[in-house]
């Protein structure tokens, strides 16, 4: 049996989960000079925070629901977070194509009402209702940077060409896309930044009460060395795994918990040729988006479908994928079919239990709960959207700070995450200057690195002079130096952390070259980073 270590210091704050809400909160409270610690049982972002849609969007589809406070709260977030990291989140606009016989059977209030006041229309959507619902979404949260709704022609129109003939006009409205997996390891980053520790493959395996403070086992999931430490305060923000922690590794009373709903998304060859979106509303009342994705893709999503438990990878079923193809042939002038799939991926919403009746109407909004009954306190994290992940870290220090007196207010609004520090249109300019200095750069290659690290782009290219400077070449761009910055200061440790979070060159590798560069990582030990940036 191994040894355990144990660690005199004890923190102020210990976080279960690095996803986009633990770091959201580890970076938050490190910026207020608080000792934190967080610790991530598998890589950064490995779970639900890498499987989204990557929309920054206040959820028009809530509207619906009338969940006004998430979508205005959601909608004011989108240019905050957009001038905080232009080089991984940009506006989109989303094209929504209308058809006055598209009924929909949504049992949304909105179509409860509407079924009542105007039984005649049999589940059809008004044009007046879209565009009313569009206007309010241009309006409820200020916008300043993003353009305005309006009405559009489809015949004749680059929007029209990929679409079926029968519609004829469309609705255009804008939000954000996000990376987020990126959005993930650069809250990790800017945490450690300020101080804080940031552990990967380290799972919690228990955390007892003793008085005023918790004492925390952890395992490195590598060597099963385990290591005891202690923190003032837990914050639980395991996402699909929160009830697991505070059943089995915290073992709290608690009857609060979370509903898991399984969304997937599908990924084609780029199905048309301009930069917009789709928003497209299916007969069962659901709607999917259709993205440009990674220059040549189109990504497709998603689903909803319970899933059972937080240990069951999420995987595309078959019928998800053709529930997805099916949905999206109602609109595309050419149908797709499965041989059009080149990738797919699947993620875990935590949900809160609102005990709502289906998956699709539950509430997408957050819950934050201290529980302090018999001693040190735990905040356990329920539900929340990427959009809404700073508001949720800033929330969530309202109710630790309590605890902390003396500690200092919000601060995140408006700093820039790391290499994010240039104007919100500056993204050509940056692209023109790393290629006048690096002039070895395609521009397939250099707009990939600005859009990953932004200004620090610079950093990770440092001296080169030629591509023969960056070291052994793994494909698509991808060079021995990037892989080097990856380990050094993004924490990525395998192939995968790199090629599927760090950035989508899965998506152009082969097989075997991924295989190559998980030998490159294995064979030089040296090379992986220590459990805390430098
Ligand atoms: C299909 C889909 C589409 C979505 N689209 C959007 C969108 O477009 N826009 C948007 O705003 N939101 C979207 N969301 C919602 C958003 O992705 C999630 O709300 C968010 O990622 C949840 O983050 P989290 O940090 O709570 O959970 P997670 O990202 O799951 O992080 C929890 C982490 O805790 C770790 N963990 C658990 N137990 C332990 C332990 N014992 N020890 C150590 N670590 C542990 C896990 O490994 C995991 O990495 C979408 C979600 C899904 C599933």
């Amino acid at each position: 049996m191994s040894e355990t270590h144990t660690s005199e210091h004890t923190y102020d704050l210990f976080v279960i989960g690095g996803g986009i809400n633990g770091c959201g909160i580890a970076r938050d409270a490190a910026g207020r000079g608080m000792s934190v610690a967080l610790a991530e049982m598998n890589d950064l972002a490995s779970a639900t925070s890498s499987a989204s849609t990557k929309l920054f969007h206040g959820g028009l589809r809530y509207l619906e629901y009338f969940e006004i406070n998430l979508v205005r709260h959601a909608l004011a977030e989108r240019e905050v977070l957009l001038k905080a990291m232009p080089h991984i989140s940009w506006p989109m606009r989303f094209v929504l194509p209308y058809h006055k016989d598209m009924r929909f059977e949504g049992a949304t209030p909105t179509s409860r009402i509407l079924n009542t006041v105007m039984p005649w229309m049999k589940g059809r959507r008004p044009a007046w209702l879209i565009r009313f619902g569009l206007m309010l979404y241009d309006n409820l949260g200020g916008r300043k940077i993003l353009p305005a709704t309006k009405t559009l022609a489809l015949r004749g129109s680059p929007e029209g060409a990929p679409i079926d003939d029968r519609f004829k006009k469309a609705f255009e409205y804008s939000d954000c896309w996000i990376e987020d997996s990126r959005l993930v390891v650069l809250n990790a980053r800017d945490a450690a930044a300020r101080g804080a520790d940031i552990m990967v493959r380290t799972k919690v395996v228990s955390a007892t009460r003793i008085d005023d403070h918790w004492e925390v086992t952890l395992e490195d999931v590598e060597n099963a060395q385990t290591t005891t430490l202690n923190a003032r305060m837990l914050v639980n923000a395991g996402g699909p795994w929160v009830g697991d922690i505070i059943q089995q590794k915290v073992r709290i009373n608690s009857t609060e918990g979370v509903r898991l709903v399984r969304g997937s998304h599908i990924v084609t060859k780029k199905l048309y040729d301009h930069e917009k979106c789709y928003f497209f509303q299916g007969t069962d009342g659901r709607i999917i988006f259709a993205i440009p994705y990674e220059t040549d893709f189109t990504l497709i999503g998603t689903t909803d479908a319970e899933h059972s438990e937080p240990g069951v990878k999420p995987e595309c079923t078959s019928e998800e994928q053709s529930y997805l193809i099916d949905f999206i042939n109602q609109y595309l002038k050419e149908d797709i079919g499965s041989s059009d799939v080149v990738w797919t991926y699947s993620g875990v919403r935590p949900l809160y239990d609102d005990g709502a009746s289906s998956a699709t109407a539950a509430t997408r909004d957050y819950t934050l709960n201290v529980d302090s009954t018999g001693g040190a306190p735990i905040l356990n994290v329920f539900g929340g959207k990427i959009t809404t992940y700073r508001k949720l870290a800033e929330d969530a220090m309202d109710k630790i700070v309590p605890f902390f007196p003396g500690t200092s207010g919000h601060w995140t609004a408006g700093v820039a995450l790391p290499g994010g520090d240039f104007a919100v249109d500056g993204f050509d300019a940056l692209v023109a200057r790393l290629r006048d200095d690096y002039p070895f750069l395609s521009d397939f290659w250099s707009k990939r690195l600005v859009r990953a690290y932004g200004t620090e782009a610079w950093d990770v290219l440092a001296d080169a002079k030629e591509e023969a400077d960056l070291g052994e070449g793994f494909g698509a761009t991808l060079t021995e130096r990037e892989v080097r910055w990856l380990e050094k200061h993004e924490y990525a440790r395998s192939a995968e952390d790199i090629v599927w979070r760090r950035n989508k060159l899965g998506l152009r590798l082969t097989e075997k070259e991924i295989a190559a560069l998980e030998v490159f990582l294995r064979s030089d030990p040296n090379g992986q980073t220590s459990k805390a940036a430098e």
